[in-house]
């Protein structure tokens, strides 16, 4: 044996669940309600806008914050749906998908050293670019039924090295949205403790129950808020990634700074697609949002008829289950077992846990998918199980 070519800053990381599980659902003909992409794409106005982009000419490198257009809009939507305004010069960048926003905020902001409190469970790339920049993970767990935030638990998770929050509402895997309260006692922490919130709000506009409000609209929480979002859940153009961060100036030129030198800049033809998508009418997001919560609820009742504990999301296109009542105390053996007993993929939790033990018996299905899919899924599980 040679010495270990992979560097010491990825142990642990492995490959990406999102990954394993895709391939698995190819390599056995399953239904992929694992890895969450739309089965329909977004508008064909908006498909048809990048191919007139790709003819005119948008072939070359883009300007490197994002195009003039697209910032506009991103700063126009951020008005319109949340009274928070951005200068699109100053406070505004396009990245390639919000995992590129959250990458360079994260190798922007984060010291190595620095603490950076995350919900747990997390969204994947979190731990690793926690990790890639010398930080340390502080998770602070969201537990069922409901997947409230432990406020005390997050105030004790502070210390004198907590640099920042890596917060995500509406939350993937569990679909919580945070409420007012849990916002307001985040915001008052971040204050006293003069923390950076890394407000990761790619699910915005899937919110099915309660509101969706971004913590950068909280008083005093603009000025320390790096607030995230894409165009991939928004617009169902997963595979386009194109996605966007905005922050006042100083924290907006950390996330530039290192964003440049990782892809420098993001997708040509894409950006004055979506900078249309921005401006679509509000019935736009509000059928989206609709469509999904039927979809919600179709799933959510063919679960529960088998016997499963469902934990109905608030928002976001996943929802949790407990599959211990299926004769499973192991998600992640369940999710294996299951392509090849029901020809159905889905995602156990456990990966993005610290306290694996909280995350065990928890199992995510993703609903972006027809009504069709979704009721040949759940008949292929009833035979499994029923
Ligand atoms: N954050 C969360 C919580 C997600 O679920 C995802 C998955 N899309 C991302 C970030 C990454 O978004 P994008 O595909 O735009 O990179
Ligand atoms: N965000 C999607 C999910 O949570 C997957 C994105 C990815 O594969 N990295 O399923």
């Amino acid at each position: 044996m040679g010495r270990a070519r992979t560097a010491s800053r990825l142990d642990g990381l492995g490959t990406t669940i999102f990954a394993e599980m895709s391939a698995l659902a190819v390599a056995t003909s399953s239904i992929n309600l694992g890895q969450g992409f739309p089965d329909t794409d977004g508008p064909a106005q908006i498909i048809e806008a990048v191919v007139a982009a790709l003819r005119g000419g948008a072939n070359q490198y883009p300007p490197g914050p994002g195009i003039p257009a697209l910032r506009a809009a991103i700063a126009a939507h951020d008005s319109r749906f949340h009274g928070l305004t951005y200068d699109p010069d100053t406070e505004v960048l396009v990245t390639t998908g919000a995992t590129e926003a959250i990458a360079a905020a994260v190798l922007g902001l984060i010291e190595p050293g620095d603490e950076v409190i995350a919900l747990e469970p997390y969204y994947d790339s979190y731990a690793a670019n926690i990790a890639m920049a010398g930080g340390v993970r502080v998770p602070v767990t969201l537990r069922p039924p409901d997947f409230r935030l432990d406020v005390d638990r997050l105030r004790d998770a502070v210390t004198r090295r907590t640099k920042a929050i890596l917060l995500n509402t509406p939350h993937n895997p569990t679909g919580a949205v945070l409420n007012a309260a849990e916002l307001a006692a985040i915001a008052e922490l971040c204050l006293e403790h003069d923390l950076v919130v890394i407000a990761d709000e790619v699910y915005e506009h899937l919110v099915f129950d309660g509101v969706h409000t971004s913590i950068a609209s909280l008083p005093g929480m603009r000025e320390r808020t790096v607030r995230i979002s894409s165009a991939g859940k928004t617009f169902s153009f997963t595979g386009w990634k194109i996605g966007w961060a905005c922050a006042p100036p100083e924290l907006l030129a950390a996330v530039r700074g290192a964003k440049q030198f990782l892809t420098y800049v993001s997708g040509a033809p894409f950006q004055p697609a979506i900078a249309q998508a921005l401006a679509l009418p509000d019935s736009y997001f509000t059928d989206l949002r609709d469509g999904l919560r039927e979809r919600r609820d179709q799933l959510a009742a063919g679960l529960a008829g088998l016997g499963l504990e469902v934990f109905i999301p608030a928002g976001t296109y996943f929802l949790t289950t407990d599959v211990r009542p299926l004769g499973y105390p192991d998600g992640v053996a369940f999710c294996r077992d299951l392509p090849g007993r029901a020809g159905v993929v889905a995602i156990p939790h456990q990966v993005f846990y610290d306290d694996k033990a909280a995350g065990a018996p928890l199992v995510r299905w993703a609903f972006c998918k027809r009504p069709e899919v979704l009721a040949e899924a759940l008949q292929r599980l009833a035979t499994t199980f029923g």
